[in-house]
């Protein structure tokens, strides 16, 4: 580093017209992490100021945000209700496709279905930060801060394994520690800035001087 970082770094960081919003709040965020005796306030104001998507601008300004762990709140929000819609447009049309098909054999498709959608959703988020901690064990440790939200239901009709529970979702179906939905909120929730005391750094040693 040339010299040290400070708050007015920070001041010129807009998002990039061809930048994601979670690009954007995870650039500036590791900014902010190299600056020593950041000013909160000034650091949450050029954030809201530096976003440019239209529809997460008018949502801030009808519900402005107090502090930063707020802003960052909201924003992983709207990211993934974004997703959400979109993942849900995408499996409504492979619906519109299925009920064409006739019924019998319904299962066997669904099922069918279901582990593949299962295995590009793996496909999807192949790198999730490594953690010294159960996922598990993290839920439970930080499930009543109010930050991390609750998964959407799972569907309603799809075969559910009874012996598995997932205390995520407080359902029956899969483990907690193999629930998808529960691995990316925790990698969002990271790439936010929280959850830092459960990343495994390298080697498992914790020695970075600060
Ligand atoms: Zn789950």
């Amino acid at each position: 580093m040339k010299h040290k970082k400070t708050t007015v770094n920070l001041l010129s960081m807009k998002q990039r017209p061809d930048e994601s919003i979670r690009a954007f709040v995870s650039r500036f965020n590791k900014e902010s992490l190299g600056i020593k005796d950041l000013d909160e306030a000034t650091a949450h104001m050029t954030m809201s100021n530096g976003l440019i998507d239209m529809d997460l601008i008018k949502d801030l300004a009808q519900k402005p945000t107090k502090n930063m762990a707020k802003l960052l709140e909201r924003c992983n929000e709207f990211v993934n209700m974004a997703e959400v819609l979109q993942a849900r447009k995408m499996t409504e049309s492979k619906l519109e496709k299925k009920r064409s098909v006739t019924d019998d054999r319904k299962d066997e498709k669904r099922t069918r279905t279901d582990s593949r959608a299962k295995r590009s959703d793996r496909a999807r988020s192949p790198e999730y930060t490594p953690l010294n901690t159960s996922r598990k064990e993290i839920l439970m440790q930080i499930q009543d801060d109010g930050y991390i939200r609750r998964p959407r239901p799972m569907q309603a009709g799809s075969f559910r394994n009874p012996n598995k529970y997932c205390l995520f979702h407080k359902d029956t179906d899969h483990n907690t520690e193999d629930c998808y939905q529960l691995k990316r909120e925790i990698e969002e929730l990271i790439k936010v800035g929280h959850l830092k005391q459960y990343i495994n750094i390298k080697g498992g040693r914790e020695d970075r001087g600060s």
